[in-house]
């Protein structure tokens, strides 16, 4: 993957931004924090920060069979969101906002909310989908993303859902986004082995997901192995082909905003 326009890559000169005390991933369906930046995750949790999950939608779009209990579904895939973090290290909150999948909107209510949740966990550093990303197709990712930017905004002033201070929340700024999915990378975050580890085990949780995303065909026992294997090495050479990465290591790629916090 590389930077729009061919310009040249801003790569951190160590490992990264320092690892947060806290951490916020935003994500719209259960597996995109996975996806997108579980390795990361891993390593600021191995690395003692503590981690909370926050997803906006249920996941109940989540499947190809037209005949699937989607009621199950949902609760099956809240499940494998608390696997999938308790297997990152994770070892902080995992939240549910519920919005139909498919159908998350940026309103009022929704930015509240999300708001509200950074004002009482105050993460250092917040994770979230890039909004600005072109030609990206599911529309809850480029929404789950603005959601995220519109709450950090609003939860660092006072004028923003003010009745929700004083009831124990007080505004907070986070001192960094770190937009995955991102439509221009300008930071890496190196990961190491272990972690990348961490992700695949993480990703795996996500077991009803096997189809959609493993590509594994349900109704074609016995190749399981198989498409595990190759999901596996997909998802690393998604880390370790990256251009830019110092040393050629595992890195998954951001666009990190700081100063505009
Ligand atoms: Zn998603």
């Amino acid at each position: 993957m590389s930077a729009h326009g061919g310009e040249p890559l801003a790569t951190p000169e160590g490992p990264g931004i320092p690892v947060p005390g806290s951490a916020l991933v935003i994500a719209a369906h259960p597996d995109d924090a996975e996806f997108q930046c579980g390795a990361t995750l891993a390593s600021f949790a191995r690395q003692g920060c503590e981690v909370h999950h926050l997803v906006l939608t249920d996941g109940s779009k989540g499947t190809w069979d037209p005949d699937c209990d989607r009621i199950a579904l949902v609760e099956r895939r809240r499940d494998e969101q608390r696997e999938a973090a308790r297997r990152l290290g994770a070892g902080g909150e995992v939240l549910f906002l519920d919005r139909v999948d498919g159908e998350l909107a940026a309103d009022d209510v929704t930015v509240g909310e999300v708001a509200a949740v950074i004002r009482r966990l105050r993460p250092r550093v917040v994770l979230s989908h890039d909004p600005w990303r072109r030609y990206r197709l599911h529309p809850d990712h480029e929404v789950a993303g603005r959601v995220a930017v519109r709450a950090v905004v609003a939860a660092r002033d006072p004028f923003f859902y003010p009745d929700q201070l004083g009831a124990g929340l007080h505004t907070h700024r986070p001192d960094t986004l770190l937009l995955f999915e991102p439509d221009e990378v300008n930071h890496l975050q190196v990961v190491s082995e272990a972690d990348l580890q961490a992700k695949l085990s993480a990703l795996e949780a996500h077991e009803s997901q096997l189809e959609t995303t493993h590509f594994y065909r349900l109704d074609e026992p016995g190749s399981r192995a198989l498409a595990l294997e190759q999901f596996r090495s997909r998802e690393r050479a998604r880390l370790s082909e990256v251009e830019g990465a110092p040393g050629g290591g595992l890195v998954e790629v951001f666009h990190l905003l700081a100063e505009q916090l």
